[in-house]
């Protein structure tokens, strides 16, 4: 079964925190060990695990995908939107994360993001939890 997760980003460009939403799924579930696929199904969107406890590093971490792939460098793609679809594809749209005592395995400092790259939308997230 896949479940779905609902995401409302407020910017263009944004990390939303999802580590709880995703934790809530595992725990509905009723899975006590396995692998928590998380995916992506968007072109412009996409996943990724990393420092929660400072936001200073996600602000970081935005800054600096937007400089090193601005929003307007001549590209062909007549949609405006080519640095989203490149900065999808640099980061990636699936991610996984190991499963134990009911609980997703994060390091201290871990949580798992949706990286919205042209927000404002509503999005999803589908999260396939496997028992092994
Ligand atoms: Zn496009």
């Amino acid at each position: 079964m896949i479940r779905y997760i609902n995401v409302k980003s407020k910017s263009r460009t944004e990390l939303v925190n999802i580590t709880n939403l995703i934790q809530n799924e595992l725990s509905e579930s009723g899975v006590e060990s396995g692998i928590c696929y998380l995916y992506v199904p968007h072109t412009t969107a996409a996943v990724t695990i990393n420092e929660g406890a400072d936001p200073s590093v996600q602000r970081d971490v935005l800054a600096t995908l937007n400089k090193l792939i601005p929003k307007d460098a001549g590209y062909a793609h007549l949609e405006g939107n080519s640095d989203a679809h490149i900065k999808s594809s640099a980061i990636g749209a699936s991610d996984f994360v190991l499963v134990e005592d009911g609980k997703l395995v994060l390091g201290t400092w871990q949580s798992i993001y949706f990286c919205e790259f042209d927000g404002p939308r509503h999005r999803r997230l589908a999260v396939k939890i496997v028992e092994c």
